[in-house]
């Protein structure tokens, strides 16, 4: 199992660091090659991307990205900042369908903005699409309306892209409670009616798995008021890319969250949703769990080893039973540990 490691900037070197040691420590037949990217690609050749790179990323079999971005960069054209390796790899790689789980180990309800009673145990899946609607429908623009300027978009969804979005959501919730609940405007849009409509279909031939639909006003609701009722949901890109940043807040931290983005073939990128942290970079501070928490779901989704993801989470559930904590999850009473210590703490307990 090739598996490219992408470090990029800030603290992604740090948290990538621990993630490959937690790696290596499963014993399984792991290759792992790493390549620069984002500033770092820069530095090396010139691009955000560079050829090799991209060339590492298409042959393996996986890929654990860690953070890219740095406000050095900000002054760059547009096509050599940093950001711009995340969207050529989507593109590159037909990236179609993000992931994002939201979990609260019951040991960090606390840190969430919700009463612990709500919060804790939640364990949701958020599956977006992720290169379709609103944001690259055309045509879009800004045009004259009779004197003055009107800006356009539009929302579109092909019957296939809408299928295979449901398709992971449905494989997904198999490896989970069984239970989607897709998330929609229907009683507004056009787009939506269809994408309700070809969601109830593809679900005939998932008779194992409970689909519910819900209305995304109200879904933005219940996220905050019974978040423990949903396992996955599965939207747009609009209402994904708001609905999954809620979901992350109920967690508490930016620190602990992984996400996946994957291909038809089952490929995927695994990054943590955080950024490069450049105001804690280099202070061996960075909390490394959202990173091994990706490498966790690459086990899971790509490389089809889920007993290998079980253990990474059962190892990362443990160390915060032992009260270990990074700055960013830290509450009083409990050990203040930093990037590295995290990180062989959770070697340790596997
Ligand atoms: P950020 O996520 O990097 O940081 C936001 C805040 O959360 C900061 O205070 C940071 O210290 C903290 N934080 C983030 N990750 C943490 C961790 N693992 N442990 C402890 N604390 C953590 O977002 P930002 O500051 O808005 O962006 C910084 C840079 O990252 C920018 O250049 C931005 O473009 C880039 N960015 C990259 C990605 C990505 O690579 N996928 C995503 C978001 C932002």
């Amino acid at each position: 199992m090739r598996v490219a490691i992408l470090p990029g900037d800030g603290i992604g070197p740090e948290i990538i660091a621990q993630a490959t040691k937690v790696l290596r420590t499963l014993g399984l037949p792991l290759e792992l090659e790493t390549a620069p990217v984002g500033g770092a690609g820069y530095e090396a050749a010139g691009d955000p991307l560079p050829a090799k790179t991209l060339a590492l990323a298409k042959e393996a079999d996986a890929i654990l990205f860690g953070a890219v971005g740095d406000a050095r960069y900000d002054k760059l054209e547009r096509a050599k900042r940093p950001e711009q390796a995340i969207l050529g790899l989507r593109k590159a790689l037909g990236l179609f369908a993000n992931l994002r789980p939201a979990r609260v180990h019951a040991e960090l309800a606390a840190a969430s903005a919700l009463k612990p009673e709500v919060e804790a145990g939640l364990d949701i899946l958020i599956v977006r699409e992720l290169t379709g609607d609103i944001y690259f429908g055309e045509p879009k623009g800004v045009r004259d309306a009779g004197g003055e300027r009107e800006g356009f978009d539009t929302m579109r969804y092909r019957e296939s892209e809408i299928g295979r979005i449901a398709r992971v959501a449905f494989e997904a919730a198999r490896k989970r409670a069984r239970r989607v609940c897709s998330v929609d405007k229907a009683n507004v849009l056009e787009t939506s009616q269809l994408w309700r409509e070809v969601v109830s279909a593809e679900a005939a031939k998932y008779p194992d798995i409970e689909l519910s639909h819900m209305y995304v006003d109200n879904c933005a609701m219940q996220l905050v008021r019974n978040p423990k009722q949903f396992d996955v949901i599965v939207t747009g890109n609009l209402f994904g890319d708001i609905l999954s940043d809620e979901a992350s807040m109920l967690t508490g931290s930016i620190g602990m969250l992984p996400s996946a983005a994957l291909n038809e073939s089952g490929k995927g990128l695994y990054e943590p949703i955080h950024g490069s942290a450049p105001d804690i970079a280099g202070r061996g501070v960075a909390n490394p769990l959202a990173t091994i928490l990706s490498a966790a779901m690459m086990l899971r989704y790509s490389l089809r080893t889920p007993q290998a993801a079980e253990r990474i989470e059962g190892a990362v559930a443990r160390v915060l039973q032992d009260g270990l904590r990074t700055a960013d999850i830290y509450t009083a009473g409990m050990r203040k540990v930093g990037t590295e210590q995290m990180g062989d703490a959770v070697v340790a307990a596997l």
